[in-house]
C-alpha cells in the first residue's frame, strides 16, 4: 500500500494536495503492480492548512510528536 498524506504542516498542504491530484490525474498508480492499493489522506492538519501554520489547533506539530512503538510504552499509556 502506498500512503500519500498532504498538509501535515499546514502551508505544505497546497503543494501536497497538488501532488495527490497529479497522482490521480496522471494515473501514476498504473505504474504499480496489480493489487497495490493507494490511500490518500488530504489535509491531515486542516487547522494548520487553513491558517498556514505548522502546528494544529492545540499547537502540536504532528511530525514531531509521535510515539516510537519499538520501545516499551511508559506506565499509564494506552
Ligand atoms: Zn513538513
Amino acid at each position: 500500500m502506498l500512503l500519500l498524506i498532504s498538509g501535515t504542516h499546514g502551508v505544505e498542504g497546497f503543494c501536497g494536495s497538488g501532488v495527490q491530484v497529479s497522482y490521480l490525474t496522471d494515473r501514476l498508480h498504473d505504474a504499480f503492480p496489480p493489487g497495490t492499493a493507494t490511500l490518500l489522506i488530504y489535509a491531515l492538519n486542516p487547522y494548520g492548512f487553513a491558517w498556514r501554520r505548522r502546528v494544529n489547533e492545540d499547537s502540536i506539530d504532528r511530525n514531531r510528536n509521535f510515539r516510537d512503538f519499538n520501545v516499551p510504552l511508559p506506565d499509564g499509556s494506552a
